[in-house]
Formats: C-alpha cells, structure tokens, sequence
C-alpha cells in the first residue's frame, strides 16, 4: 500500500537531498515544501517588497500564479509562468525566506496547494509543518535532525564551486537564524509531534539515512 510520509526538521539536515532519493526508489511523488515558501520569497524581492511588510507581502500571492511540477526527482517551480527553480537557493533568498514564510496569509496560500498536490497517496512531502499542519494523518512522520554543525558544513560543502557559495560561518549564522525564527513563530512553527519517529543523522551517512527511511515505510 502507498503512503504518506512527512519529513520534518531544521535548516540544513538533508531533507530534501534523502527525500528525493527515498522517493524515487519506492517510486513516489516528492514534494519540497520549501521550494515553495523559496519560490514565494523570490517573487517577494523581484518585486522589490519588504519581506517583514506582511500586508504587502500578502498582497501579491493572487498575482504571483505559483505552480510545482512535483517528480519522483527535483521538484520545479515556476512563478508567473517562469521556471525560478534555480534562483531559489541564493543567499538573498535564504536570509529573507523564514520572515516571509513567518505571514500567515502566505502559509494558508501554500498549504492549500500542497495538500492538493499530495492528494494520491504515494508522495513524500518535507517542510517544518507536514506532520502537525499540512498532513496530520500521515501514515508515517519522521522528524530528521542533526546538531547545527553537522547541517552547517553539509549545506557549505554543497554550495561549494557554484554561484551561491558561502563562508562556514555565513552559513552557520544563517542556519541558527532560520531554526530561531522557525521555532519560534507563531503560524505552525516547527515542532517534532509525538507521533514523528526522530532520526538524528549528525553521526549517520547519507545511505545509513535513506536505508532507515525506507525501512520505516516498509514496517
Ligand atoms: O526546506 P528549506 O530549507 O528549503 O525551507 C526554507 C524555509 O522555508 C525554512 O527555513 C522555513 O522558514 C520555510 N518553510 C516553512 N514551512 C515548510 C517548508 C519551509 O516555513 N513546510
């Protein structure tokens, strides 16, 4: 039987990099949330509009025609008709994107899209709030964590050699910012629900990861 899984947890702890994989080996639909809170955040600094200016920030979701081709692979997203799938990930977009995310106008505009989209059955979602908000009923939640440093030298490794390249420490300070900010907020803020199973990966390697995964779906 096809399940739904919700992958939960901080900044940096290789959600989205297990979730891919672990989706195409049992052949389901993956779905980065993130990408999506990112896609918004794009849109908020390409039309030059204060991230913390909630009215404004608001006022542009009807405009901006967010879609996601979800695969068994990278998720694409487009805005307004035009794919932002790789402006996403820049520095820009990581400093402003836990303020953006914090309105809560933007995150009932993106829950509603992410529980259409995962309405089969069959799908993996990651995000802070798939087991508390967007998906309660998941079959199985799993909450994966890793100490800061751990997640900080993971991020900088893959950022390495390409445009979006950062210091550690830039790096560090901007994952310490984003779990302060999504812990603490007051729309759905990351929390590990009791019924998560938690997988702490600081001391795990990528395989050992996406082996656990797929042994919980297979239980
Ligand atoms: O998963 P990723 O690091 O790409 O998410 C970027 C940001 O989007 C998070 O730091 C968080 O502020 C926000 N987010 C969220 N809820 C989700 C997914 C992401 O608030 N379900």
């Amino acid at each position: 039987k096809k399940i739904a899984v919700a992958i939960d947890g901080p900044a940096g702890a290789g959600k989205s990099s297990i979730s891919k994989v672990v989706a195409k080996q049992l052949g389901y639909l993956y779905i980065d949330t993130g990408a999506m809170y990112r896609s918004v955040t794009w849109a908020v600094l390409h039309d030059d509009i204060d991230p913390t200016d909630q009215a404004a920030v608001e006022t542009i979701l009807p405009t901006l025609e967010l879609t996601m081709e979800p695969g068994n692979d990278a998720c694409k997203v487009f805005v307004r008709g035009q794919e932002v799938t790789g402006f996403i990930r820049t520095p820009q977009v990581n400093n402003a994107v836990s303020e953006v995310a914090s309105h809560k106008g933007v995150r009932q505009y993106l829950v509603e899209r992410q529980r259409l989209l995962a309405d089969e059955g069959g799908v993996i979602l990651d995000g802070r709030d798939i087991g508390s908000v967007v998906l309660p009923d998941a079959e199985l939640k799993i909450y994966l964590t890793a100490s800061v440093k751990a997640r900080a030298k993971r991020r900088w490794l893959e950022v390495q050699g390409t445009p979006n390249e950062q210091s550690l420490d830039e790096i560090t300070k901007n994952v310490e910012r984003r779990d302060e900010m999504d812990k603490n907020r007051e729309e759905s803020p990351l929390v590990c629900v009791d019924d998560a199973v938690v997988i702490d990966s600081s001391d795990m390697t990528f395989d050992e990861t996406v082996n656990r995964i797929l042994q919980l779906v297979q239980e």
